[in-house]
């Protein structure tokens, strides 16, 4: 989708630190990271949020895959996966992204 962010990096057009990549789903590092590991995982085709992919059944369960995949070749048993669903929440860039946020506590409810 152009003028999208994510897009770009998936294609390479932006810059990014990736950590996994597989047919479907990409990982790659925040840029302004709120945890000792903070990925973004996205699939690589554009859907705005996890509402909008859910409608796919079978791109949901390659994207949750996905996440998977990520969170065991970085190791991570405890861990938090946030979806930020609107502007209200806090969402700032409308290509769906997993923040798989690990190495700290983390407190209950999120602020
Ligand atoms: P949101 O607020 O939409 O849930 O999360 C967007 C996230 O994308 C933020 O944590 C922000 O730091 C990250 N981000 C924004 N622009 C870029 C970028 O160009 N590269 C990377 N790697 N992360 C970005
Ligand atoms: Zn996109």
């Amino acid at each position: 989708m152009a003028d999208c962010i994510f897009c770009s990096i998936v294609s390479g057009d932006i810059p990014a630190t990736r950590v996994y990549e597989d047919e479907r789903t990409l990982a790659f590092a925040d840029t302004n990271p709120q945890a000792p590991t903070h990925l973004l995982v996205v699939p690589k085709e554009h859907f705005t949020d996890i509402a909008d992919v859910s409608r796919d059944p079978e791109v949901s369960a390659a994207y949750l895959a996905g996440i998977r995949a990520v969170a065991e070749q970085e190791r991570l048993h405890d861990f938090r996966v946030v979806f930020n669903t609107g502007a209200d929440v806090g969402q700032t860039v409308f290509h769906l992204h997993a923040h798989l946020l690990a190495g700290r506590p983390m407190g209950w409810p999120p602020g």
